[in-house]
């Protein structure tokens, strides 16, 4: 296992990650993106501190329900990129039995770089967006071919790729790029059905970072993005050669969509599991607030509490669900249920601005004007400060630090990231949407409405 001073180590390895136009050589010790990179490494030291016979509990495929409980909570507490590397791995492991049959050459490739993983103990990250051009036009029919990643040469020793993946949570911060096509193709797209596994620092790839880290020198008043703030990459493939022992897929276009599906599964369950504890964070946020303002016991608070007690419930049972309805599938690896897992992170996301709405209400405009911590250590205004945020609690330090909480996490920069990647993240709307249709069991609805109707089909 690495440490995680090895890990920050291995991030010194000549890979081009850009921020803000500058070239970035020495990640741990940037400014904005350096936090990041120590929580990743502290992430490493915690799941050695939890290693079970000497082993990552990381590593590994549930092949029970209770082992796939388990390993989610094991990759929630160890952070991000712990999350995305499990949630590779995964696809890849799924994938690999839907393809076995129609195309079997590419399976012992997929299960060797799963056991290369676990023995050097790296960080995956997940390329599947495209930067798709004219959204209404197919990868074949845009006017620049380039804008889904395709394969540009192929030769006797592996393929030469082309392309772009973009909002690629923590592709900076990781050792290995899952690129997957993000979409089914069709016969002539060949070139397009391409999935492999390229190193960081392969000769061609580019990473151009953002962040919703704060910029602030005192980060006491971003209580959550001041230490967890993985930044997003727009990786750039710019001729870059893959190896024919890293390529998953070339051009069998009818198996192109099996790999993001896969993804989809793992990624929902990881932004189910997420939102159920965010959902029960809100929930607690906005009872200490009432309290604090000395409004708990008022009915319309207690109405919006309640409601939000009900949105945070309704996203735990179908994690619940998702996880003791989990199959067992090919491998005997443990997948959990399709229709609760998209269900579920559908209703966390479609709902999360009626809490954050919530939340807002009941709280106040201090979400956004409340002094800062220095503010309140200042000799000057310090003892009026607190004075003045005092609110029914007594202590304005108290008070003022759930309103920074509030802010950061709803209503600043990692508070509008959170919003969006609410929506978008794990595919959008759209694509719950569909999966939760495609898994849901509309005959015997059917059914049932035709009997309550007494009519026959
Ligand atoms: C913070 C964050 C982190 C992310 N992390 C990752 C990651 O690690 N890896 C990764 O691969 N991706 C990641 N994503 C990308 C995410 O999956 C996409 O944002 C999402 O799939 C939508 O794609 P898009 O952003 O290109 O928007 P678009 O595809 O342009 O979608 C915008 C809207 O247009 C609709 N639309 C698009 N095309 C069509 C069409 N042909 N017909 C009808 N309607 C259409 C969509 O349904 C949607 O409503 C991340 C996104 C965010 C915001």
């Amino acid at each position: 296992m690495l440490t995680g001073a090895e890990y920050l180590e291995s991030l010194d390895d000549g890979r081009i990650t850009i921020f803000e136009g500058q070239r970035v050589t020495d990640l741990p010790g940037h400014t904005v993106l350096g936090a990041a990179v120590h929580r990743v490494a502290a992430g490493y030291e915690w799941l050695a501190a939890n290693a079970v016979d000497g082993q990552s509990p990381l590593a590994g495929v549930p092949t029970s329900p209770e082992e796939l409980r388990a390993k989610v909570d094991v990759v929630h507490h160890a952070g991000m990129m712990a999350h995305v590397t499990y949630t590779s791995i995964m696809t890849l492991a799924t994938a690999a039995g839907r393809i076995k049959d129609a195309a079997p050459g590419y399976i012992e490739p997929i299960q060797a770089f799963i056991e290369d993983a676990h023995r050097r103990d790296i960080r995956i990250t997940q390329c599947i967006t495209d930067a798709k051009g004219d959204r209404s036009r197919p990868p074949g029919k845009q006017d620049d071919p380039d804008q889904y990643v395709r394969v540009v040469d192929r030769q006797a020793d592996g393929v030469v790729i082309r392309g772009a993946k973009l909002h690629i949570t923590g592709a900076s911060l990781g050792h290995e790029l899952l690129t997957i096509p993000t979409k089914a193709m069709k016969a002539g797209e060949e070139d397009y059905a391409i999935a492999c596994m390229v190193p960081v620092n392969a000769p061609g790839v580019k990473i151009i970072n953002t962040t919703y880290a704060p910029r602030h020198a005192d980060t006491r008043d971003f209580p959550v993005s001041g230490k967890d703030a993985a930044p997003e990459g727009f990786v750039i493939f710019d001729d870059v050669f893959v190896p024919r022992d890293r390529v998953f897929l070339d051009g069998e276009v009818s198996l192109a969509a099996m790999f993001a599906h896969s993804l989809g599964l793992w990624e929902r369950l990881g932004g189910l599991s997420g939102m159920a504890d965010q959902a029960d964070m809100l929930v607690g946020l906005a009872q200490l607030v009432a309290e604090s303002n000395g409004l708990a016991g008022e009915a319309h608070i207690k109405e919006k509490i309640s409601e939000m007690i009900i949105h945070a419930t309704v996203v735990r049972a179908c994690l619940e669900a998702c996880l003791t309805h989990a199959q067992i599938g090919p491998f005997g690896a443990a997948f959990p249920d399709e229709l609760y897992t998209n269900a579920g992170k559908y209703t966390g996301a479609a709902n999360y601005s009626l809490m954050v709405r919530h939340l807002h209400d009941i709280a106040g405009g201090a979400i956004v004007t409340a002094p800062s911590i220095s503010d309140l250590e200042s000799a000057e205004v310090g003892g009026l400060a607190r004075k003045y945020m005092s609110g029914a609690s007594g202590d304005g330090e108290y008070r003022t630090r759930l309103f920074h909480l509030i802010r950061d996490l709803t209503a600043d920069a990692y508070g509008g990231w959170q919003a969006v990647t609410a929506i978008q993240a794990g595919g959008g709307l759209y694509a719950q949407r569909i999966v939760t249709r495609k898994h849901y069991d509309l005959d015997r609805a059917r059914a049932l409405a035709r009997h309550a109707a007494g009519v026959e089909a």
